[in-house]
């Protein structure tokens, strides 16, 4: 199939808003570990996508699914052993008081069972989210999604926060410690939802604010905004869609980098290595009265098909110790970024941790002027380079690079040398 043939039927039957990746969009045929192959036959490396977390294809995942799709597939309100192993392999891995979980099919749908979970049991309304965050595209988690959403079609139980980015501070927080002025930001969003009479049900943010454009997180920064929240008797929702399941590469979990525990912590993207599955792993006593008040049930959340994969992900992360990899390579990529960055001068920041990096793009290291049309440039010439990354943050000026994890220190090198081709050329 000739590929702009496909685009134009594409366009017939999706519509052109459907959005597609790059100015000439990329047409896909096959994948297998980092590589991404197209029509014509052209390797791409894949230094962006982490749904395909363990690698793409990876054959411990499609025999697991295959075996199951071709033995059983059955809804969750029948007894079946896989989602009960994986309940508890999954629940194993995070802290006390986190031991119960509800599955579902999309982080989007995680974040919605979350956000009701939180009004359910606080019975409050209001939630504090990060300017420029991303959560999913239920009607109820577009409302803390203000990457796409203006205040007015937040509503008044919605308060938007600046993310804690101590780079970009904006004037009106002074010149306090950057850790205290944002965390400021989230008492005075407290106090506007009481006085607004809808109190405060929950916060919840991205542990790594990957929409946001990777900010380095003040320490103590989420203790305290935490403790505010919980003043006023909210809970805490951690949205680990992006960061989880080891690539932070020194923890399993992103929370687990602020020390602070989350009532309720939800999953996506990663978990089924493309199959879809998510999940919100809460505190028992959560579970408990929002099941108990209300029945929660998925059709296609936590299947067998769906709990054999993320079984065989949670395997494969295991045997092939893909997390100490993230800490190893992660470490030697950004070693790699530091050299670029001191020889290039658009490079205004890096950020990220584990095997997820961020680049911010700057005209001026003065003035720190966002250099928004040289990422996207950058990002369309790594492709002609045949390197997939793309680009995030308020002003679509800092690259994300966050390959599967098993990226090595060979992809590392392709993937710095054709940076350092590509930034030369702007
Ligand atoms: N939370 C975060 C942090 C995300 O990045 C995304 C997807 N980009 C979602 C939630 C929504 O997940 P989904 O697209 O599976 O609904």
């Amino acid at each position: 199939m000739n590929t702009n043939e496909l685009l134009e039927r594409r366009y017939r039957v999706l519509g052109k808003a459907s959005p597609l990746f790059y100015d000439q969009p990329l047409h896909f045929v096959r994948a297998e570990g980092v590589w991404l192959y197209d029509a014509e036959g052209r390797r791409f490396l894949d230094a962006y996508n982490n749904v395909p977390h363990v690698g793409h294809c990876h054959p411990r995942v499609v025999e697991a699914i295959a075996r199951q799709a071709g033995t059983l597939n059955i809804h969750t309100r029948y007894l079946n052993e896989n989602i009960v192993e994986y309940a508890e392999r999954l629940t194993a891995t995070f802290d006390d008081p986190l031991s119960m979980v509800m599955f579902a099919c999309t982080g989007s749908e995680a974040n919605d069972v979350a956000m009701q979970m939180a009004r359910l049991c606080t019975g409050n309304r209001g939630f504090i989210a990060t300017d420029f965050a991303y959560h999913g595209n239920t009607t109820a988690v577009w409302t803390v999604s203000s990457l796409f959403t203006g205040a007015e079609e937040r509503g008044p139980e919605v308060f938007a926060i600046p993310a804690p980015d101590p780079y970009r501070m904006p004037d009106e927080l002074g010149n306090d410690d950057p850790g205290e002025a944002y965390a400021r930001t989230v008492k005075q969003a407290v106090d506007a939802l009481q006085a607004a009479g809808v109190g405060v049900a929950g916060i919840i943010f991205d542990t790594i604010y990957s929409s946001e454009g990777l900010p380095h997180v003040p320490p103590d920064y989420v203790r305290k905004a935490i403790d505010h929240v919980r003043a006023a008797g909210g809970l805490y929702i951690a949205d680990e869609v992006q960061p989880g399941f080891g690539r932070m590469g020194d923890h399993m979990w992103g929370y687990q980098h602020y020390g602070v525990v989350p009532d309720i912590v939800t999953l996506g993207k990663p978990m089924g290595n493309g199959h879809p599955i998510s999940a919100v792993v809460a505190r028992g006593d959560l579970v408990q009265e929002f099941g108990g008040s209300k029945m929660y049930f998925n059709t296609f959340g936590g299947n067998p098909v769906s709990c054999a994969a993320g079984l065989a992900v949670l395997d494969v992360l295991e045997e092939e110790d893909l997390m100490a990899r993230a800490h190893a390579v992660g470490k030697y990529v950004q070693q790699g970024l530091s050299e670029l960055a001191a020889r290039h001068p658009l490079i205004g920041d890096l950020r990220g941790r584990g095997l997820f990096f961020g680049a911010e793009l700057v005209r001026d290291r003065a003035t720190r002027e966002p250099a928004t049309a040289e990422a996207r440039q950058l990002v369309n010439s790594m492709k002609e380079r045949g390197v997939l990354i793309s680009k995030i943050g308020k002003h679509d000026n800092v690259l994300k690079m966050r390959p599967p994890m098993p990226f090595a220190n060979e992809h590392a090198d392709l993937l710095l040398s054709a940076l350092d081709e590509c930034l030369k050329e702007l």
